[in-house]
Order: structure tokens, then C-alpha cells, then sequence
């Protein structure tokens, strides 16, 4: 790893800054992708710009600017330009020198965001280039990349450049003849060309090669792992139980059919002298938590162990609570469970991990990171993730280094195509819930633009006074001058500005895993009413007393990641709602999230996503921190995924130890890849 501080113009300030989105080598920096591209556009007149966006206006200078300074030492430089479409003024601040290049009769081309101020619009720090210069320019992309206070796009993009220069890299990692078979630019150039694309042509090469490389590491990753565990024995054989009927009658409901044919397949997997490794997958709210219970009593009832791990430490509580609350009202008998969280005290887990030792507890449930440490269970016999939409090549490996040889159910509400769990989850059975509860009412869903904001949260207020809560999503965690899109921090702000009665929090990646914690557990509790977040909460909490979504930049997200969201509300009796709001709003944007208006399903409304969104909409907003796979993307880059697949199958075929010559950096490659800690979110 080479220090960001080895690049020119990077000092300790700057590595700060660095540090606050994640990136803490120029490793990081060259993998830190744009979120986006700029294009400039053709020049227009005086009169033609654009409040908001980046513009260029073409002039003819007829007088010099003036330079004046004011009370505070700022020097300002303006120019007002004017043609037979209007008039614009363009300001430089301390940028005095700017005035020899903005000699009278020229002709320039300004290119700059125009926002408007107290004064009219003003278009700000704009870059002057020459009629020619800038015809050069139209053809080239301009990377957009997420940045943080003090961090100016510009001084991103020089740092990457610089970066380029100084690692001067590792060798190609994959074999020669990969690269010819798929058609894949080599990955050196390519993260060259996502940074700095020449043209929209090899930026789209760049971006296949690069998400070919996330999917073919994350597959082969699974493959290499799956084979040492398929080598272990079998002997957790159960029989079936009659408490699990009584369980089901006892129950205030009864399971649907979906949920009734689930159960069965899982019960017959346990039972039947194999090691069941199945997916659960049900849309949110499709009752997947009864049936990980049943698998649980069912596994109590045979004598043995079983951990159900979340992705969170509210989720393992609520869990936890709910299956309490089972046992005490008399529905489940027989199973004994514990909580294993980080914030348990010394003494306090010393005493769990002993009820686990023992077997006096025979149910334990924690996250995902408490069971990757060393606690040592007396007879484990299953293990139920429920990684609503989450899986990690690691969590997997849990299992084979505990030496166990447990039942395993992963529980996931990702619309994953068929075609693609294939992939993804091997040979795993899938089971599927695709019927929902009934007690539940349909979410009130409403697409609207931001002149109904007040509106909106004018109701959510009334909401909130009716004893409920509600949720706030937005794109981006803090401001940017780069884009338009609402963020956390100053919507957060600004609202209880506007609702001074509300407890709002707030909740994004960039926050440490306890103060994520804190807020949640806040939230769960209805110690805050309103919270503001990025998309994090879609593996955040159940919160059935939440009644409304509003997302902000709606037109930001994917159908599929959208949809997700909703099933954040409906979870209790009350009527729920559902505000998708969007800054930007034109027929097709509008055509899109009318799909939501009309659908439910999950699976339909991911299709529909890929269907529409075109291949020009090279990369979605991303911030770094929150998606796993930085680019990939498991609906539109479905050829890709499948050649990455046939590639990582290939190698396994060829040479499952990667021992041959070929396939050593490879494998130092795929070393370093499960070396690390991760848990990809799709
Ligand atoms: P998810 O699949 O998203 O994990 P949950 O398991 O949390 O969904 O279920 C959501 C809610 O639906 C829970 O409150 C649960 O008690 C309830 N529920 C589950 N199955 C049924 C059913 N068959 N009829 C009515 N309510 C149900
Ligand atoms: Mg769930």
C-alpha cells in the first residue's frame, strides 16, 4: 500500500479528508470510482445557461473586467458578457491574474455552474478555454466523484491522476488468454479509462472489465470456500418433531401457502441425513422470521444447538424480543435462547458464552461479527442468516472454520433472478415465499415533485402526533457542490427547523457501527420520531409503528433499491405511506416510478428497472462506504456476470488449487480478496 501522502499536493490535510470517505492508500484512491460523468455540452449565448448545471457560454470580449476588494480581503474579478440571446455575469474570487487572459476581443469560452444569487444568476469560477481548446474538450468525459467538505472534485481528480503515476501497479492477474476469450480491457487501463475515459466507448470496456473482476473474485471466492466445506461429513440428522404442528396451531395466524410449502422443504432437508444449505427468499414482510423459529424448535426438539445471526446488532435484539415473546405467551416451548451482542458486559458474556458451552442455552442469537470470534458451542447443528439482502463470501466461511457440520439457512429478500442465485449461491435449494400475509394493508404510494414538500412533511408531522413514525431518505450523506441531491446532514437540519416538535436522527454509512447502533435502537424505541437516512436503513429496522417513507431524489435510485425501501413501512396494522419525491422531473423519470405506483412485486418491478434504465446510465449515484460491489451491478451487467462465471468455473475445472504458473497472481489475488473482511450488499 503506498501512502496518499507520497503524492504531490496531498498533505496531512488532505489525507484527512481522505480518510473521512474511506480512503486511506492511493490503492483506495485509484479503486475510489467516479460516481458519475460530466459532458460538456456545446457552447451556447449569453442567455442560454442553465441555473444549476454546469454550462458553457461563448463571448466575444468587449470590455475588461473589474477587480475590486472587499471589506473581508476578497478580491473579486467580474465580467458581465452580453449577446443577442442576454446577458450572464461571471465572477472569479482571489483569482485577480485571471484578468490578463480576458483581454478585449477575444473570443472564450467560459465553462462553469451558474447558480442563482442575491443579485440575479451568476455563474461562478468558471474555466476559460479558447473556441479550440474547448471544441477539444466537447469529446471528453469529465469524472464526478463523491466528495466531502474541503474536498473539491478538482483537487479528487488531481490526486487520482498523481496516483496513477506513482503506483506504478501490479502485473495483469489474469491470464492472457481470459482477457483475449472475453473481450476484457486489461485492468491497469481500464481503471485508467474509468477515471479519466477517453470516449463513452471505452468507458463502457472499462466498466466490464472492472465489474468482471467483482463478480469473478466474489464467485470464485464462494467456489473455493464451498469445496472445503462440502468435504466435511454429515451427521446432524434430525427427526421431525410434533412441536413444530403445535407451534403452527398455537399461533394467532395461520402460515400461507407459501409459507407452509417453505416450511415443509426446510423441515425435509433437516430431516433427511443431508446437510441442508438452502435459501430462504421472500420480499419484505413475507414472514421469513416464523419459519428460521421453526427451523429453531425443531432443532431444540433434536437436542442440538443453533445460532441465528443478523446483520445487525437492533435486528438480533428484535429477533431476540420476538422470539421471547413466543416462548413466554406459550407458542414456542423447548427452545432456550441468548443474545450475544458487542455491548454485552465482560461478566455478562462470560456468563452467555458458558450457557452456550454448557447447552443450557440451545439458541443464540447475535450478529454476523460475534460469531466470526471464538465461541465455542457445545453441539451447533444449524446456523440461519438472516442477511435480508446481504451476503459476504466470509460469513460463509464461519461455518468451515467453526469444523462443524451444521444445517445452514440463508434468509434474503433480494429479488435475485433465478438465473442469478444460480450463480450466486451455487447449488443451494431455493425456497420461495411469494404470497403475502394477509392482516396487512396495501402502502398508499404517491409519485410527487419537490413543490410538494411542505406537504409532505406536513404530514408527516400529523403522522408523527398520531403516535407514528416516519423515515426520510436521501441520496447523499453531505453536501456537494458537484450535484444537485438532497443529503442527510442539511435536510436533517433544515427539518427540525421546520418541525421544531420532532426528535429527528440521523443515520448514514459514514457513522461508526456503535453510532449506528444507537440511533437505530433510538429509533426502534420511538425515541426519535423521524429519521433521516441514507439508503443504510434498507438493512436497518423492523419498525412496525413506522407509517410513512418520503425519498428524496427519488430519480436518483433503482426501481429495485426503491421498492426495498418501501418495505420499510406496512410493517404494522396502520395504514402506511409511501412518498417518492423527485427534484428532477420529466416523462421518463415519471414513467419509471409510476412502475412502483402500480407494482408490489419485487421480481416485476427489478425487471422493469433493466429494462429501463438505458445503457447511458453508465453508473448510478453511489457514495463510497455504502455498496459493496463499487460497480457491478447485479441486473444490467447480467452477460458479464455470466462470463465471470463461466470463467471462475473454468478454473476450478482447470486447476482448483491454482498451482499452475499461470494462475500465481491469481492466486495471490484471490489471497488478498478473502483476506480481507467482506460483506458485499447487492
Ligand atoms: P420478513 O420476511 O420481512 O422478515 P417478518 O418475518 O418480519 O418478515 O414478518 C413480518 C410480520 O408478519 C411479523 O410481524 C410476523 O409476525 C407477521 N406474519 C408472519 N407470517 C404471517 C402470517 N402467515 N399471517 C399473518 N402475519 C404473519
Ligand atoms: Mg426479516
Amino acid at each position: 500500500m503506498t501512502e496518499l501522502t507520497r503524492l504531490k499536493g496531498v498533505g496531512k490535510k488532505t489525507e484527512e479528508l481522505f480518510a473521512r470517505l474511506g480512503i486511506t492508500s492511493c490503492e483506495d484512491l485509484l479503486h475510489a470510482y467516479p460516481v458519475g460523468y460530466e459532458a460538456y455540452g456545446e457552447p451556447t449565448g449569453a442567455g442560454g445557461v442553465t441555473v444549476g448545471a454546469p454550462c458553457a457560454v461563448r463571448a466575444r470580449l468587449t470590455s475588461r473586467p473589474s477587480v475590486f476588494t472587499t471589506a473581508r480581503r476578497t478580491t473579486v474579478t467580474s465580467l458581465t458578457i452580453r449577446d443577442e440571446t442576454g446577458s450572464l455575469r461571471i465572477t472569479w474570487f482571489n483569482m485577480p491574474y485571471i484578468r490578463s487572459q480576458l483581454t478585449p476581443g477575444r473570443e472564450v469560452v467560459f465553462y462553469g455552474t451558474v447558480s442563482r444569487g442575491k443579485s440575479g444568476i451568476v455563474m461562478d469560477h468558471p474555466a476559460v478555454y479558447t473556441p479550440e481548446a474547448y471544441a477539444e474538450k466537447i469529446r471528453t468525459l469529465v469524472p464526478r466523484y463523491a466528495l466531502t467538505k474541503g474536498l473539491t472534485n478538482n483537487a479528487f481528480s488531481k490526486a487520482v491522476r498523481e496516483a496513477l503515476s506513482v503506483v506504478t501497479g501490479e502485473a495483469e492477474y489474469l491470464p492472457v488468454s481470459f482477457l483475449r476469450l472475453h473481450g476484457l480491457m486489461g485492468e491497469r487501463e481500464a481503471v485508467r479509462e474509468i477515471h479519466f475515459p477517453e470516449d463513452t466507448e471505452r468507458l463502457t470496456l472499462a466498466r466490464s472489465r472492472l465489474a468482471f473482476d467483482e463478480f469473478f473474485q466474489f464467485i470464485l471466492g464462494l467456489r473455493l470456500l464451498k469445496r472445503q466445506e462440502t468435504e466435511l461429513p454429515s451427521d446432524a440428522v434430525m427427526k421431525p418433531a410434533w412441536e413444530t404442528e403445535l407451534i403452527m396451531e398455537r399461533l394467532p395466524y395461520t402460515l400461507t401457502v407459501s409459507q407452509k410449502r417453505a416450511w415443509h422443504e426446510i423441515e425435509k432437508d433437516m430431516c433427511s441425513g443431508h446437510r441442508m444449505t438452502r435459501l430462504l427468499q421472500g420480499d419484505v414482510g413475507s414472514g421469513k422470521t416464523i419459519l428460521a423459529f421453526l427451523a429453531m424448535a425443531l432443532c431444540a426438539e433434536n437436542g442440538a444447538q443453533c445460532a441465528l445471526m443478523a446483520p445487525t446488532e437492533v435486528l438480533a435484539r428484535q429477533h431476540y424480543k420476538n422470539l421471547k415473546r413466543l416462548i413466554d405467551d406459550g407458542i414456542i416451548t423447548g427452545v432456550r435462547p441468548v443474545l450475544l451482542t458487542g455491548s454485552l458486559k465482560t461478566a455478562e458474556r462470560r456468563e452467555v458464552e458458558e450457557a452456550i458451552r454448557s447447552g443450557s442455552a440451545n439458541a443464540v442469537l447475535g450478529t454476523h461479527a460475534l460469531f466470526q470470534e471464538a465461541v465455542a458451542y457445545r453441539n451447533l447443528a444449524l446456523v440461519i442468516t438472516d442477511e435480508q439482502h446481504r451476503f459476504g463470501v466470509n460469513q460463509r466461511r464461519f461455518f468451515g472454520e467453526k469444523g462443524c457440520d451444521v444445517h445452514t439457512l440463508v434468509m434474503s429478500a433480494t429479488p435475485i433472478p433465478r438465473t442469478m442465485s444460480v450463480v450466486f449461491y451455487g447449488d443451494m435449494a431455493v425456497s420461495i415465499l411469494d404470497d403475502m400475509p394477509k392482516a396487512r394493508l396495501p402502502i398508499k404510494t404517491c409519485v410527487v415533485e419537490d413543490s410538494y414538500r411542505p406537504t409532505a412533511h406536513a404530514f408527516i408531522a400529523r403522522e408523527v402526533r398520531a403516535g407514528h413514525q416516519a423515515y426520510v431518505v436521501c441520496p447523499m450523506i453531505e453536501a456537494s457542490e458537484e450535484f444537485e441531491a438532497q443529503n442527510v446532514i442539511d435536510y436533517a437540519a433544515s427539518l427540525k427547523k421546520a418541525l421544531p416538535d420532532c426528535r429527528i436522527g440521523i443515520l448514514h454509512g459514514r457513522q461508526k457501527p456503535e453510532e449506528k447502533e444507537a440511533v437505530m435502537q433510538a429509533f426502534a424505541d420511538n425515541a426519535l420520531s423521524i429519521l433521516v437516512a441514507t439508503t443504510v436503513v434498507e438493512v436497518g429496522v423492523d419498525v412496525p409503528n413506522a407509517t410513512v417513507i418520503l425519498i428524496e431524489n427519488a430519480e436518483r435510485f433503482g426501481l429495485a433499491q426503491l421498492h426495498q425501501l418501501r418495505g420499510r413501512v406496512g410493517r404494522g396494522s396502520a395504514q402506511s405511506y409511501c412518498i417518492y419525491m423527485t427534484g428532477m422531473s420529466n416523462e421518463t423519470i415519471r414513467e419509471r416510478l409510476d412502475i412502483l405506483n402500480r407494482s408490489r412485486d419485487g421480481m416485476t418491478i427489478a425487471a422493469h428497472d433493466l429494462k429501463l434504465r438505458g445503457p447511458g446510465d453508465l453508473l448510478g449515484l453511489r457514495q463510497s462506504g455504502e455498496a459493496a460491489f463499487r460497480i457491478a451491478d447485479i441486473f444490467r451487467d447480467e452477460a458479464v456476470m455470466k462470463a465471470a462465471a463461466e470463467t471462475a468455473a473454468a478454473v476450478i475445472r482447470d486447476d482448483p488449487d491454482l498451482i499452475s504458473p499461470e494462475y500465481q497472481d491469481l492466486r495471490c489475488r484471490m489471497e488478498r480478496y478473502l483476506g480481507e473482511e467482506k460483506s458485499l450488499t447487492l
